[in-house]
Parts: C-alpha cells; structure tokens; sequence
C-alpha cells in the first residue's frame, strides 16, 4: 500500500505542475487511441518503474477537467478538502447500507441530509439519501410517483396507463427512466416552454386533463432547476399547485443548479421549493467536490422507505432501520459519496458554498457583458444562468468547439435551443477568476482569426 501511495503522490505531484502550463491534454484522436498508449493487457506481472510510467503516461494523457481551460461540461474544479474526503473514503471503503459497516459514516451522510431538508423548511419526517447521479437520483423519483399513485405496482407490476411530465429542455435521463420504471418512454409528455426555457405550466395542465380524459394516470411532474443547455428555472410555485390539484408528485431535478438552495442571492430561483414532493441536485456540479454526489430528499420520508426497502436477513442484523441506510438507497452495496461532501461543508461552512454559488453567477455576469457589448457575438442566454450561450462571427458552434478540441486550445460545447445551435460556456468551475473567463474569449477569437478560413471550410462541408 505505502508503495502505491508513493505512486499516487508522485503522479499527482506532477500533474498538478504540468496542468499549469499545459491546461489541455494533448487531443488523441479516438482512432488512434490503443497504438497511442499502451492499454493493453499481458500474462505476465509488470515491472514496477515500467508501471508507473506507463500508468503517468495514461493519466498525463487523459482530459483536464479541473484546469481553467475546461468549460464542457456541468463540472469543474478541484476543491482539495472536498478530494481529502474522497480520499479517505477510498482507503476506508466502507459500504453505507448498514450502521455496522459504516458507523459514524452513517451520521456522516445524514448530517447532510438532515441540514438540505432543514434549508428548504422540511420537518422530521422528510429524509434523503445519496445515489450514483442526477440521473440515478431523477429515477428514484420516478418510482416514489409511481408507487405513491399505486402501491401495489410495486407487487403486482404495471397494469395502468401512467403519464410523466417533463418539459421540451429537460434531462435527457426522464424517458430513460420511464423505460427503467415500465412507465414507457411513450408516456413522457414534453411540456413546451417559453422563450428563457422554462416550462409552460398552463400547457402542462391541458396536457394533464387531455390525458385524464384519454385514461391515462398523470403520476408525475418532472420541474428542472437548471436545465442542461440554457440553465433555465421551471416555476415551482405554479407547478405545485396544478400538481395538488391532480393530486400528481412533484420532483425537481436541481442536478445542475439545485445548489441555489445555499445561496440567499439566488435561492428565489427555486421559490415553493418546499412544496414540492421530491428535490435532487448534484454536489459535484455547483458545489465542486469530486464526481458523483448526487443527493435526494423527500418531503415524506415514508415514499422513500416504501419505494426502496426490502427485507434481507443477511444484511440487516443491527440498529435500528433509522441507521441502516439500505433501507432507502437504490443500492445495495453503496460508496461513500457524502464524506467529500462533509469535508468540504465542514471547512468552508454553508456561508463558504454560499460563497461558491454565488461566485458562479458573477463569472457568468463577467461573460455575459463581455459579449453583450460586442458585435462579433450574438447571444442566447439570459440572466440567473451559468451557462452562457452564444455564436461569434456567425461561424458555426460545432466548428468551433471541435477545431478548439482537436487543436488542444479548450474545451467548450455546444448546445441547441428554439432551432439554434451555439456555444454553451458553462462558468461552474470556482477556481476560475473573471480573468479565466476573458481569457477564454481571448483565447477562442485569436484562434478563429488563425484558423478563419479552416473554420468556413468546415462550414462549407
Ligand atoms: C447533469 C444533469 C443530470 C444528470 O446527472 P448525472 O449525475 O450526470 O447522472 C440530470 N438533470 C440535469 C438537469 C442535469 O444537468
């Protein structure tokens, strides 16, 4: 083990200095990919020199998501307490379903919990628990709905029509997941939304009653705090009601920024949060720790318990049900994805992820009048949103981010909405400083002056 470690520190010593010099890995085209490195697996043990160089070389070559240079996706970052957890978490291993396997860990994770539930107003009987993602914890929401409309299903199997609804910008794990629960993608309704990206909730109630009037069973309502492309916020308040009306479970997927939540600025973007059924979001998006720490509460702890517990002997043979935590998971064996949280929480103190939220949204001010004011760009995006969309020089999104990431310039996406396509620069990382953002600009419009022709050719193709 001591020898590993020795490994681990040094590889990560030298990356750590590598990255600041050279914030993108060198682009391996995907073709090239097994005679570029060696990735292969032989009979024999390796030489240990000959492994650690090798394993360098794999880790030297892989994707910098944590530099000032990566604005792909909904993550970025390094937040070195939140990664001391994780650490730690790797070298304990402990599995989370039981008190007797994880302890204090226990108290660890429903710690957090019990603080998310007390932020958004919930009393005693709302509870959560962790999953693998946005997606795994959107899922778990999907068959609380499902088994709050009708228990027996859980039994008996689907003999019902259900409906779910979604709007036209949500997450693409929503039909998934109805394909998962035997709910059926066909059975996803996607709400239009209006011109900022947030759903319609007049168009969702004449959705709801055209169904109920077909013989379908509306189980669900899927609202999105953040939505993956413009980072638009659905209306809470309004779906609440609707919801209530047709007695329908309401869930807000927060995975990108349900972490407005800790930030007293940007909290109005989820008002009614605490009417609705069920909320997630994702640690490892706005509050930076280490992939994946994807949390879900529930109102009534009682749906949690109903939707996801199951009797098993060999497991269970301590504590009381309120410390085994299988009882409510999605899993069985489960990682230990609260500690980095914990760490990171216990360090900087919910005023430091205040801090961090609202960091966001002040990058995104820095881009937005950036571009707002010149000519060369064309905007997308509104304000409240750490995605900010737009198109420079009328050269095509997809050109552009391609030709950055085969030249090993940034990494950047792009994203479409109302028919337009165009670059989504995602300003979630915390370590970046206004500075990082201009850059970025900098950085893309001397390389599309250098490349100008090359990019209309692409065009052309
Ligand atoms: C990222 C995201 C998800 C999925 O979360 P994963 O952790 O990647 O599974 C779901 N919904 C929204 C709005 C997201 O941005």
């Amino acid at each position: 083990m001591e020898e590993s470690l020795e490994i681990f520190n040094q590889i990560t010593q030298d990356l750590l200095k590598d990255e600041k010099t050279n914030p993108v890995a060198r682009h391996i085209p995907s073709a090239e990919l097994y005679e570029t490195l060696d990735l292969g697996l032989n009979e024999d043990p390796m030489e240990d020199a000959a492994f650690s160089e090798s394993l360098k070389e794999l880790v030297f070559s892989t994707p910098r998501t944590s530099t000032n240079a990566f604005f792909n996706q909904l993550f970025g970052g390094r937040n070195g307490k939140a990664i001391l957890g994780d650490l730690l978490a790797v070298i304990m291993n402990n599995s989370m379903y039981t008190y007797k396997a994880a302890g204090p860990m226990v108290g660890v994770e429903k710690t957090i919990l019990r603080k998310v539930c007390d932020m958004i107003g919930w009393d005693h009987n709302a509870d959560g628990t962790f999953a693998t993602g946005g997606s795994m914890t959107n899922f778990m929401s999907m068959l609380m709905a499902r088994d709050a409309f009708n228990d027996k299903i859980r039994k008996e199997g689907l003999a019902q029509k259900l409906t779910v609804y979604t709007s036209e910008e949500s997450h693409y794990s929503i039909p998934k997941n109805a394909a998962f629960s035997g709910i059926g993608r066909e059975n996803v309704r996607y709400v239009p939304t209006d011109k900022f990206g947030k759903l319609i909730p007049a168009e969702l109630e004449s959705q709801i009653k055209a169904d109920i009037a077909n013989g379908y069973h509306p189980v669900l309502v899927n609202a999105t705090a953040g939505t993956t492309v413009l980072g638009a916020f659905d209306p809470i308040k309004p779906l609440a009601k609707i919801c209530k009306e047709y007695n329908v479970w309401l869930h807000v997927d927060g995975a990108y920024c349900g972490s407005v939540l800790f930030s007293k600025k940007y909290k109005h973007l989820i008002d009614g949060i605490e009417e609705v059924d069920s909320f997630s979001f994702n640690a490892h998006k706005m509050l930076g720790t280490p992939l994946t720490c994807s949390i879900i509460v529930a109102k009534n702890k009682k749906y949690l318990h109903d939707s996801f517990s199951n009797d098993a002997s060999y497991l269970y043979q301590t504590d009381h049900d309120d410390f085994n935590l299988g009882k409510t998971s999605l899993q069985c064996g489960r990682r230990n994805d609260a500690l980095k949280f914990w760490t990171l929480w216990k360090s900087v103190g919910t005023k430091g992820l205040e801090t961090m939220v609202d960091h966001q949204f002040n990058l995104a001010d820095v881009a937005l009048d950036y571009i707002v004011d010149n000519d060369d760009y064309k905007v997308y995006s509104y304000p409240d949103s750490i995605s900010i969309c737009f198109n420079y020089k009328d050269i095509p999104a997809r050109n552009i981010c391609t030709a950055l990431y085969e030249s090993s310039e940034l990494l950047v996406g792009y994203g479409s909405f109302d028919g337009e396509e165009f670059i989504r620069l995602v300003t979630i990382n915390v370590q970046n400083g206004p500075e990082d953002i201009l850059q970025f600009f900098k950085q893309m419009e001397t390389f599309v002056s250098e490349h100008e022709d090359q990019l209309n050719r692409l065009t052309n193709a």
